[in-house]
């Protein structure tokens, strides 16, 4: 068989490193006080976040002093429990009921919590973490580290991607956030925490994104102006003609259904954000 890559660690800037396993991505920041960690990712492989951990000893001696949850998704979030002797905990508050339900054992609560602009300072190192507010009970975050021009906001920007299933949020929520990450939010590189295509997005996929959610609105509009009930054969078929020659050959662009019912969906008042 061909040699399959399973894990690596990369490093995105001086101070900046990932572990990949498999298809996830952990994020740390190195300082002289201390590390912060954004997901434990320990949820495809438990023993994953014990990699990390040596992963991070293999280029600092510092301790875990921040473990940020970018959202409760278990397949990013599980695990965080082997840093739980040096770090705190950080998350959206929003994603509390989330890990409640979720009960897992190794995977600490957060003790700090914020639903405005927060500010994580460390060793002369500040990062940034911007709820995105995509509906009443989002719980995803933009961490910012504008020192070294590096953002991550998992999920929401993968290159070449159709949006997640019936979409993670409201889609003019989601729209103003492309806006503010494409239009204001200084970066290089932009991590997913995922690899498919690329572990890394750019201003330009971010607007690929954005124009994504506004050609699937546009043909929406157009299949409803040309008699197509929503959530009719007719309504697929045309909204798939008007986006194939553009989006064919994106991922999840199969799923197209499930973009439809999102966008329709959000736009009719119901929250589709049930995981
Ligand atoms: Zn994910």
């Amino acid at each position: 068989m061909p040699i399959e890559s399973i894990a690596e660690l990369v490093q995105f800037a001086p101070d900046t490193y990932g572990l990949r396993w498999l298809q996830h991505v952990a994020v740390f920041v190195v300082t002289d006080e201390g590390v912060i960690l954004v997901d434990p990712c320990g949820d495809v492989n438990r023993r994953t976040p014990d990699v990390l951990k040596q992963a991070i000893r293999a280029v600092t001696d510092q301790p875990v002093k921040y473990v940020v949850y970018s959202h409760w998704g278990a397949d990013h979030g599980i695990g965080g429990a082997v840093f739980e002797d040096t770090a705190t905990f950080v998350a959206h508050k929003n994603a509390v009921p989330r890990m409640q339900a979720t009960n897992d054992p190794a995977s600490p609560l957060p003790s700090m919590t914020f639903d405005q602009l927060t500010t994580i300072e460390l060793g002369g190192t500040k990062i940034d973490l911007h709820p995105t507010n995509f509906s009443s009970n989002d719980d995803y975050i933009v961490i910012h580290h504008p020192a070294q021009r590096v953002a991550m906001l998992v999920d929401i920007v993968q290159p070449k991607s159709a949006p997640f299933r019936n979409l993670l949020g409201h889609p003019d929520e989601v729209l103003r956030v492309l806006n503010w990450l494409h239009d204001d939010l200084d970066f290089d590189q932009f991590i997913s925490g995922h690899v498919t295509p690329s572990m890394v997005a750019t201003k330009a996929d971010v607007a690929e994104q954005r124009q994504y959610y506004l050609d699937l609105s546009n043909a929406i509009e157009a299949a409803r102006a040309a008699g197509a009930a929503d959530e009719s054969p007719a309504m697929l078929e045309s909204v798939r003609a008007r986006l194939a020659p553009k989006y064919g050959e994106w991922r999840r662009f199969p799923d197209l259904a499930l973009n439809i019912e999102g966008m329709i969906g959000w736009r009719a008042g119901k929250n589709l954000r049930t995981t």
